[in-house]
């Protein structure tokens, strides 16, 4: 899997980079008109180069990522195409339209014994506001996580560019700076065993993940601070990383599935830092069933130590809805 996880880290900086130089652009005037155009072209460009760099180097490897390119192609897009080809053009990669198209379309496969999945940008909201977001990669083989490289831009420190986790099953997390990938560094969860002195890091956007029940599950535990709020999977990166001992992601809308992208990664460079992942009931998380978690409920992620414990809080506050009772 060294040739893979290599891959993976290279195609993810690119994106990084990308998605650096397009948010760059995101002024308050754009917020402002509520113009979400910086994030469909950084979107849309990381796709292309994130495919573009598996086709050349895996192409055996189908992709499952979150765009295709559907809308692209209809003729009143072809500015913004332009606009895309132009980001990826700045990045040293020239084509044209049709082949931008076709490389975003290499991640329209569905999901099979072995693929990548691809969430070019998690945390559309994050990249926006200048939160974080996330260009998340994970290789599933046999509805197992055998990598995953989580690029975080908007982590580490100014001359960083962004931090990138990678995992590999059973060979650990590390971490290194996007601009110097050979200054790694091992990455492990916190050891917290007491609940009290546990930190819970969840969604900025309450429509993801209820604010209300996990305020109730923070009274049970005792929780001492407040919950750290984050955009995309660099909450995982951050329990992974010991900056909490706590995510949970509790379902506001019964009949949403989570979305494989959402979690592979993530999930994997948890594990791997010696942490625990399940969904609300205690379930591991099921990447074997297609493009969504569908028979798993919400996620809740620990260092491991608390994770019992957590699970139970999370029980105690369970709703009719969740066992399947509700109406
Ligand atoms: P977060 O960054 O924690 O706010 O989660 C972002 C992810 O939540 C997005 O990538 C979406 O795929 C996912 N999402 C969208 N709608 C919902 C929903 N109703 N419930 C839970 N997650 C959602
Ligand atoms: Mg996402």
């Amino acid at each position: 899997m060294e040739n893979e996880l290599h891959v993976a880290e290279l195609a993810v900086r690119e994106a990084m980079g990308l998605c650096l130089a397009v948010q760059a652009t995101v002024d308050t005037a754009v917020l402002e008109k509520r113009d979400r155009s910086p994030v469909t072209i950084a979107d849309f460009g990381s796709q292309a180069l994130v495919c573009r760099s598996l086709a050349i180097n895996l192409p055996a490897d189908p992709v499952v990522g979150e765009e295709n390119a559907g809308v692209l192609r209809q003729p009143d897009q072809s500015e913004f195409l332009d606009r895309i080809r132009n980001e990826l053009a700045a990045r040293g990669v020239t084509a044209d339209g049709e082949t931008i198209c076709d490389w975003i379309d290499r991640g329209a496969a569905a999901p099979c014994d072995r693929f990548w999945t691809l969430d070019p940008i998690d945390g559309t909201k994050g990249f926006l506001r200048g939160g974080q977001y996330v260009v998340a990669l994970a290789l599933i083989v046999d509805g197992q996580v055998e990598i995953a490289v989580l690029g975080c831009p908007s982590m580490g420190n100014a001359d960083s560019e962004g931090l990138v986790f990678s995992a590999v099953r059973d060979g650990g997390t590390r971490v290194a700076p996007a601009a110097d990938p050979d200054d790694s560094r091992p990455v492990r969860v916190s050891d917290c065993a007491e609940s009290i002195m546990a930190r819970l890091c969840e969604s900025v956007e309450p429509g993801h993940s209820s604010h209300d029940r996990s305020e109730m599950i923070a009274r049970t535990l005792g929780l001492q601070g407040e919950p750290v709020r984050l955009d995309s999977q660099a909450k995982y990166a951050t329990v992974a990383d010991g900056g909490a001992e706590i995510f949970l992601k509790l379902p506001v809308d019964a009949d949403y599935q989570e979305k494989i992208w959402d979690h592979a990664a993530g999930s994997l460079v948890v594990t791997e830092a010696g942490g625990t992942v399940t969904d609300i009931h205690g379930q591991p998380l099921d990447f074997s069933l297609g493009r969504t978690l569908s028979t798993n409920s919400g996620v809740v992620v620990t260092n491991g130590p608390l994770h019992q414990q957590v699970l139970a809080a999370v029980a105690a506050t369970e709703t009719d809805r969740d066992s399947g009772n509700g109406n």
